[in-house]
């Protein structure tokens, strides 16, 4: 394949390039690649070297993304390649995450084999950008997911949200559905453990919801790092307050992975965090816990009959009728089925 040229960056008169794709704005000098590891400086060129290499394509349920709100229980071409513009110490795909091309065995998928690939799949309701950090991966994302909305398919991103304004502007009318990380809720914690910070991601996820697309928040508690109370709470109000109580929040379990080795998070933090965000969220569930633990059913936030059960990745709509709404009151709760 191709060198395929980046957007988004300007060549300095001394050969320097500047990447604006995204808040690192990384200033990167003849023949190094930016912090993400796959954007390189080629003869003053950026270049994007992951653009139509794939590390991972698999068929996963919607669910896994994660996305419960969004044509429950359907399979998703689930799409990843390599490199990330976040380097969080406790990423749970760091193999990909945190190499460059060079350093994995990658597939050749152009944007043209991957939507047809995903036509193959019997019940695919689209294409997912996810496993490692789709916005670095920007230009095949873009030229992918225009195809696939041609042919009909829907197009997820599953992201860290860490991107700067006018790319993401662009890229906004080919995405349908957003699985955004909330990380935490102080820029303390994203600059130490994650080399990146708060606001943009904030930015990202208030530019998301304005233009009404379908959005999901994963908030990873990671044991001593993001686990007090206090900015918990500070969270759940900023989401409600700024997003809406119907935004859907997953709470997850953190378990120790890449240079992070902290306990996994008790059950009982979740519990209580659970417990919390009810409080102010219509829609809360728990992630990465035994199904023992609950949170992982649908209420109807009307009259709180369970419309959708969950046992791990088996999903049952048990009190939608087909336009989403609630077989018992008559509340929409989904307005994608
Ligand atoms: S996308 Fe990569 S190269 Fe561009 S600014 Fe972000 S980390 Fe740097």
């Amino acid at each position: 394949m191709t060198m395929k040229e980046a957007r988004f960056y300007r060549t300095r008169d001394d050969g320097r390039v500047e990447c604006h794709l995204c808040p690192d704005r990384c200033i990167i000098a003849e023949g190094k690649r930016g912090a993400c590891r796959v954007r390189k400086n080629v003869g003053g060129r950026l270049i994007a070297e992951n653009y139509g290499k794939v590390s991972a394509a698999h068929v996963d349920p919607i669910e896994k993304k994660p996305l419960y709100h969004y044509y429950p229980g359907r399979p998703i071409l689930s799409l990843g390649t390599a490199g990330c513009n976040l380097h969080c110490l406790f990423c749970q795909n760091w193999e990909i995450s945190q190499s460059s091309v060079e350093e994995l065995s990658l597939q050749d998928l152009p944007p043209g084999a991957a939507v047809q690939a995903a036509l193959r799949i019997e019940g695919n309701i689209g294409i997912a950008y996810t496993y490692n950090e789709p916005l670095i991966w920007y230009e095949y994302v873009e030229e992918t997911a225009r195809l696939a909305a041609r042919e009909g398919l829907k197009n997820v991103l599953v992201t860290n949200g860490y991107i700067l304004p006018e790319p993401l502007e662009e890229l906004l009318p080919l995405i349908d559905a957003f699985s955004v990380d909330l990380k935490g809720f102080r820029d303390e914690f994203y600059r130490k453990y994650t080399r990146s910070s708060l606001q943009p991601v904030l930015d990202t996820l208030r530019t998301v919801r304005r233009a009404g697309k379908h959005l999901e928040i994963t908030n990873l508690v990671v044991t001593g790092l993001n686990d007090d109370e206090e900015s918990f709470r500070e969270m759940i109000t900023w989401i409600a307050e700024e997003l809406g109580r119907e935004t859907i929040l997953h709470i997850s379990r953190y378990f120790p992975a890449w240079k992070m080795k902290n306990d996994p998070t008790p059950l009982e933090t979740l519990r209580r965090f659970f417990t919390l965000a009810r409080e102010k969220l219509d829609h809360v569930f728990l992630g990465n816990v035994p199904p023992s633990e609950g949170g992982q059913d649908t209420l109807c936030p009307s009259c709180g009959h369970v419309v959708i059960q969950r046992s791990g990745y088996a999903t049952h709509i048990t009190g939608l009728d087909r336009s989403g709404r609630c077989t018992n009151c008559g509340h929409r709760v989904l307005k994608h089925i």
